[in-house]
């Protein structure tokens, strides 16, 4: 036993000694630095205002912002009232006049208090991180009444759709408004269209995070398997998706392209 302690105590004694013998020779200056000077921005007075650098893509007043996914020269048709914007089924997709790469995206959305509907026809819409052609073609977030509907989980609300369910369900009820906050990065293409780099998203529902770092398997598909077609800038769409429901509605959508 006294044997033992002696063996330890010499081990510890020596590993001090080591220690003290591998202290790094230089001064804490040396791992520091002053430039480049990160740019000052100001941020909103809550976290849903925009910051300074922030596209501010919806304010409540107007969709100026926004045109028909179907016909890019007309103006986006849907209603706006009250400070917010109502999806109009008849009218169609909608998305961004401006395209974008990479940015951090804030939007807000609301399920109507008296939605019915069950399933995926119910308060169904969704933000298409990167619009790569008419009708639905992109990556889907999607929107949905989550709430308290049972649908496939890789459809639920804050689900990549038909590819990742959400880490967890944050959803609000209905007339309640939940917050998305999302961190894009828009695959990368080589020259013969394969792909260098996946898509990858970030998503916080309400706060809650419910995407983390999510590598997409390639563009929302309804039927089949998930892949990727080359593209470059897109812009961010929202979906008139075509059930029965009440329609939704957004509010205070802003961008920071990064
Ligand atoms: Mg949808």
């Amino acid at each position: 036993m006294k044997y033992k302690l002696l063996l330890l105590s010499t081990l510890f004694t020596g590993s001090a000694i080591m220690t003290y013998a591998q202290q790094p020779k230089g001064k804490p200056e040396d791992t520091e630095f002053y430039t480049p000077v990160p740019k000052v921005v100001t941020p909103g007075k809550t976290n849903a205002d925009p910051p300074s650098d922030a596209v501010v893509l919806f304010d409540g007043t107007n969709l100026n912002q926004w045109v028909s996914v179907q016909d890019s020269s007309k103006p986006a048709d849907w209603t706006v009232a009250n400070g917010i914007m109502t999806v109009n089924k008849t009218a169609g997709n909608i998305q961004t006049k401006q395209s974008f790469t990479d940015y951090q995206l804030h939007i807000e959305w609301r399920i109507p208090e008296n939605i019915t509907g069950t399933g995926q026809a119910r308060g169904n819409s969704g933000v298409f991180l990167a619009s790569t052609g008419k009708g639905d073609d992109g990556y889907e977030l999607q929107v949905l009444d989550s709430y308290n509907n049972a649908t496939y989980v890789n459809g639920q609300a804050g689900s990549i759709y038909k590819q990742f369910a959400p880490l967890v369900n944050a959803n609000r009820p209905p007339g309640a408004w939940n917050v998305y906050d999302v961190v894009w990065t828009a695959p990368r293409f080589k020259g013969d269209g394969s792909v260098d780099s996946p898509a990858r998203v970030t998503v916080f529902l309400n706060g809650v995070l419910i995407q983390n770092n999510t590598i997409l398997k390639g563009q929302t598909l309804y039927i089949g398997q998930p892949s990727y077609k080359k593209h470059g800038p897109a812009p961010i769409k929202l979906q008139a998706h075509g059930d029965k429901s009440e329609p939704l509605s957004y509010r205070n959508i802003w961008v920071r392209p990064l």
